[in-house]
């Protein structure tokens, strides 16, 4: 089990680095991170959320467990408005405002392209993870009213212990 990293870990503002080889590494800690998101328990789990700097996610809707390597979002549309949570932000939601429908591209384990046009709320999580791999956290897609709020809980927090 990994240790999920939360916010004010440097580790989440950082933006990962493309994986360049699937070796046993690689399958190794998807391995670990859908173990430690099926624990938290969670939808989606980035790398870096776990302290790694890969460009890499993992993710259950339902479906199975399913990785994507190197994603990238190359198209959005619409707006959907939906309450959004994160692993890293615990016990915190936010009604956040995202496009609704995203065309996200990258690979699977066994290295073969993916390729696959999303709506609602796996549209959701595919954004929210690929936020995580640039180095964003959804309190960066509040509103200002919302963020004003957000950072007076968490800071309380962080000096309340
Ligand atoms: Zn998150």
């Amino acid at each position: 089990m990994l240790t999920i990293r939360t916010y004010g870990d440097p580790v989440l503002k950082q933006a990962t680095k493309e994986v360049e080889e699937i070796d046993g590494r690689v399958k190794k800690l998807v391995e670990d991170m859908l173990e430690t998101m099926y624990a938290a328990p969670g939808v989606g789990l980035a790398a870096n959320q776990v302290g790694v700097q890969r460009r890499l996610f993992v993710y259950d809707i339902g479906d199975g467990p399913q990785v994507v390597i190197n994603p990238r979002i190359t198209e959005t549309s619409g707006e959907w408005a939906f309450e959004e949570g994160c692993l890293s932000v615990p016990d915190l939601h936010w009604t956040i405002v995202r496009p609704n429908e995203v065309h996200l591209t990258g690979l699977d384990l066994e290295g073969n392209e993916v390729s696959i046009d999303a709506k609602e709320y796996q549209g959701r999580v595919f954004q929210h993870e690929v936020d995580h791999l640039d180095g964003v956290l959804l309190l960066e897609r509040l509103d200002e009213e919302q963020r004003r709020d957000a950072l007076k809980v968490l800071r309380s927090r962080v000096l309340g212990g």
